[in-house]
């Protein structure tokens, strides 16, 4: 029976795909409350548990008040990610857990298990053998091979948990159709939660042999049912000294070549995918995992080009075919009992000597109809008896590169896994794991590669997201404290002569928001440690002006100031708006400032060398050609950049460079959430321009259905006419720019014909930096009156005529990119637009999108994304300090608070991590500073 949680789970799933219209259980969510929380109550068996369920109660109860679907979408994100444990219970709930009469046991008793249902030792639970006698039972049924359970149980074979002696005979097998929503974003769902859930939640399944149609049991295999993991194992940590445990820490840093069957040859290999280290090869993660126990009859099979699936069964047939042109192509039959699937390998004329008529098959890949049959080709294959850890349970599934196989890769990682996993000694403090409730280092290694369950892959991501923040934070503030401690020149200026400089050169008054962003940075200047700042604020915010007096500072004190943007034509347009304001500048010596880009000549680049070695130029603006080896100022006090996302910390740390230590402001115009700006800047401190100018008229945001696209392009031409310019986005179909750029390109060459009366102008990112800016500033300038671009594409300038943002494909972004993309229209005076349209007609698209048109603030869009996407949108690799986090799209906001947290607290107790409970972690963070040059 599914438990009650399970099933207000699916309730409110299928209440957001009807569109939060309270229509997913007759009567409404909140009548049904009542009824649910009774059961709900009588499943229950914690005080947390109960506390829960009256928690949840609550929220149903209130649902049908809310007034917009942003906001129900957002109470049944929030009841599953409670139901899930993802995040904490709010602090009147937390509260509760301790007072509250029915309730009313002793904390320590509430962890202790009940006797009822004892809790098993986790480590016995997820090994214990499934039940003996359905190994037997279907054993004669089925005379063919049988995969042994893992080598592991075999050799564990404790008596089985009451746990899983509870559980019915055998679970059926699951269906992928369970995990359509994965686009959602809610990956985590389906794979089960962690401490909150009730113990008994489990993934709803199929009934056993429901499609297959022909009365035949589908699957034949047996594969023993994934083990659930309510908490994570912790282990005793081994009695050896901490010299010893760093001696053995540091053996990650030795060549792959001291592993197991890794020779000089293999280790070419790895090194294509960087892998030069042990550690680098325990952090190599899996690309996907293939879950073998919730696989697919053929008989279910449809064509789908978006998700793979697992299929097993036995060749009937096998034989070469010679394509035209000579290919000769490895084709198969396999049969499961329920139907047969032709597959064919394109040009593996080998495999015939290696598949067999006879043998079982794992066969991992997309479905595609050919004629009016299903079929698959080149999937990933497996003969069935291979190793149990090729085929029961999850399998992982890593990226490769030409000459290495996966079954090759995945051996070799089994044995390095294997060894290390048991070794590893568990470099973050105990007093953290257990505050976290994280899960042992390695084995989170080995979870996180060969996963027993879902639930453990979960807890073992946990795990590696939480080590990649907090090594990333301690290394950043470590380096951060370093560069402090050398000396910076004070600049300070008295509020007569900012108040007189401001007055002077804005034609405006500045908002609050700056005014605000202003005193910090002069409270920064003044001290003799850098500024390290990062100013965040939205496309409009008014950044400049920060920037310019900050410039302001350094000349009032008779030093130099630089700004460094990305592109050439933004230093350009920087350049002009700057030196008009400049000239403005109240004293008797206007100050020189100088444009430098690459596009100089060299007579003309040697002269602005000259004037900033000795002092004549007073403001650099440029790209990176500020950074050159030729580049040295007289005196450098203050240093920007703008869209700092665009660099990599090593840019960043050479224009730092060019001066004595100057103070270092950072500006970006994708503003991300405030926690996770913490945690991925950990190094620079906060201001943020929540604030717009006033008088901005707001864009006006529509979501077009796909049928509509006519209307948009007659909207799009009755701008044009009046004199306006549009921009269309094209959206990277995949993450490559051959893709990218025919997609483009095909769409100029149609939207030159729907705009004939119009320029239409193509910028994409293949095309070289000096064309892109030649096409961006005749755009500018009002040459082309359409602009086709990718998102690639370098957009960031301002164009105050552009007043329509045609966005395709709007459903492949992220709501922060697409409000970037809205913030290049509505630069001028004129009522601007911006229309979404989506490629895919799922409600759940079309949902998200319509954020767009109700919000106009980029903190709150980015707050929504990383709720409903992650972190990945949101702090791309260039934006993480460098370091490569891999585990983004999975970082939710709890994780990231709480590795914030942690980093601090361990950094405010013990900065320079001399403790002895911190020495590995020293450790650690030193080998993660050779590991990655670029981490600052
Ligand atoms: P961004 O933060 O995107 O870099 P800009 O600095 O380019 O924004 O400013 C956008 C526009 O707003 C500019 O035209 C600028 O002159 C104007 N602006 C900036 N601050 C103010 C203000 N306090 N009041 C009115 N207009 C302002
Ligand atoms: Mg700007």
């Amino acid at each position: 029976m599914p438990s009650p949680l399970e099933t207000l789970v699916k309730i409110l799933k299928l209440e957001r795909e009807q569109g939060c219209r309270n229509s997913a259980v007759i009567g409404g969510l909140g009548a049904y409350s009542e009824h649910w929380s009774g059961e709900a109550h009588a499943h229950a068996r914690k005080p947390e548990h109960h506390l829960l369920v009256d928690e949840i109660s609550e929220q149903l109860r209130r649902y049908e008040g809310l007034e917009n679907k942003t906001d129900r979408m957002a109470a049944i994100g929030y009841m599953l990610d409670r139901i899930m444990g993802r995040v904490p219970p709010p602090p009147e709930w937390q509260a509760r857990v301790v007072t509250s009469p029915p309730a009313a046991q002793p904390p320590q008793q509430a962890e202790s298990p009940p006797p009822a249902q004892p809790t098993v030792q986790a480590e016995e639970r997820r090994s214990a053998p499934p039940p003996r006698e359905t190994n037997e039972e279907r054993r004669d049924q089925r005379p063919r091979q049988e995969p042994r359970p893992p080598r592991e149980s075999r050799e564990r074979q404790g008596r089985p948990s009451p746990q899983q002696r509870q559980e019915p005979p055998r679970k059926p097998q699951r269906s992928k159709s369970e995990d359509e929503d994965d686009e959602s974003g809610f990956v985590e769902e389906r794979e089960g939660g962690d401490g909150f859930g009730f113990d008994s939640y489990d993934v709803p399944s199929r009934p056993r042999g429901g499609k297959s149609g022909r009365g035949r049991d589908p699957v034949e295999l047996d594969i023993p049912p994934l083990p659930r993991l309510a908490r994570v194992p912790r282990r005793p940590r081994p009695n050896i000294s901490a010299e010893e445990a760093a001696d053995i820490l540091r053996g990650l840093s030795a060549p792959v070549t001291v592993l197991k069957g890794v020779g000089p040859g293999v280790a070419q290999h790895l090194s294509k995918l960087g892998i030069e280290t042990v550690g680098d090869m325990l952090n190599y993660l899996p690309r996907r995992y293939d879950d073998y126990t919730r696989l697919r009859t053929i008989a279910q099979l449809v064509p789908d080009p978006d998700h793979p699936v697992t299929v097993i069964g036995t060749v009937v047939h096998a034989e070469l075919r010679v394509a035209r042109g000579g290919r000769k192509d490895f084709f198969i039959v396999l049969d499961d009992g329920t139907a047969r699937l032709g597959v064919t390998f394109f040009g593996r004329h080998f495999m015939i000597r290696q598949v067999r008529k006879g043998q079982q098959l794992v066969l991992s890949g997309i479905v595609s109809i050919f004629g009016n049959q299903v079929q698959m080709t080149n999937p990933e294959w497996e003969p069935v008896e291979v190793e149990n850890l090729h085929t029961v349970g999850i399998v992982p599934v890593y990226g490769l590169t030409e000459g290495l196989t996966q079954k090759t890769l995945r051996r070799l990682m089994k044995s390095a896994v294997d060894y290390w996993s048991e070794r590893i000694p568990d470099y973050v403090p105990a007093a953290t794991l257990d505050r976290t409730e994280l899960a042992d280092l390695g084995w989170a290694i080995k979870n996180i590669h060969f996963p027993e369950g879902w639930d453990h892959l979960e807890h073992a991501r946990s795990r590696f997201i939480f080590d990649e923040l907090l090594l990333m934070q301690l290394a950043m503030l470590g380096n951060r404290r370093a560069w402090q401690s050398v000396p910076a020149q004070p600049i300070q200026v008295s509020d007569a002569d900012l108040e007189t400089f401001i007055r002077a050169v804005f034609p405006y008054p500045l908002t609050g928001a700056q005014r605000r962003a202003i005193e910090d940075i002069r409270r920064d200047a003044a001290q003799d440690r850098p500024m390290n700042r990062l100013l965040q604020g939205d496309v409009g915010s008014g950044k400049t002006a920060v920037a310019a007096v900050a410039l302001a500072l350094a000349l009032l004190n008779g030093k130099q100031g630089a700004l460094m943007v990305p592109t050439s034509i933004l230093a350009e347009q920087h350049y002009r708006s700057l030196s008009a304001l400049f000239e403005k500048m109240p004293g008797e010596r206007r100050p020189v400032v100088a444009l430098l880009t690459s596009a100089l000549s060299t007579t003309e680049r040697e002269s602005i060398y000259r004037g900033l070695a000795d002092g004549s130029i007073d403001i650099a603006i440029g790209t990176h050609a500020l950074i050159q080896g030729g580049v040295g100022f007289q005196n450098l006090a203050v240093a920007i950049i703008d869209e700092q996302h665009r660099f990599g910390v090593e840019q960043r740390k050479a224009l730092r460079g060019k001066g004595t230590n100057p103070h270092l402001l950072v500006m970006t115009a994708t503003p991300i959430p405030r926690t996770l700006a913490l945690t991925v800047h950990a190094d620079l401190d906060l201001s943020i321009l929540d604030e717009m100018p006033p008088g901005r008229i707001p864009i006006q945001t529509r979501v077009i259905q796909p049928v509509e696209r006519e209307r948009v392009y007659s909207f799009v031409e009755a701008q044009l006419n009046k004199g306006r310019q549009a921009f269309v986005v094209h959206p990277l179909v995949e993450a490559s720019e051959k893709i990218e750029a025919p997609a483009a390109v095909e769409a100029y060459e149609r939207l030159q014909k729907v705009f004939f009366r119009h320029k239409v102008g193509l910028l994409h990112g293949r095309m070289k930096p000096a064309e892109k800016d030649e096409v961006m500033a005749a755009f500018a300038a009002g040459d082309y009156h359409v602009l086709v671009t990718t998102s690639v594409a370098e957009v960031g300038v301002n164009v105050p005529n552009a007043s329509v943002m045609v966005i395709e494909g709007a459903n492949r972004f992220g709501l922060s990119q697409l409000h970037q993309f809205r913030g290049r229209v509505g630069r001028g005076e004129h009522a601007s637009y911006c229309l979404l349209l989506s490629d895919s007609n799922a409600e759940e698209a079309s949902q998200r999108l319509q954020a767009m048109e109700e919000i106009s603030d980029g903190f709150r869009l980015a707050e929504m994304d990383w709720k409903l996407r992650g972190a990945g949108d949101l702090i791309g690799t260039r934006q993480s300090g460098g370091s490569k986090l891999q585990l983004v799209e999975v970082m939710s906001p709890h994780m990231v608070e709480m590795a914030q947290r942690e980093a601090r607290t361990i950094y405010e107790e013990d900065p320079e991590l001399r403790q002895e409970q911190h020495r590995l972690l020293a450790e650690r963070v030193r080998m993660l500073h050779n590991e990655r040059t670029d981490v600052s």
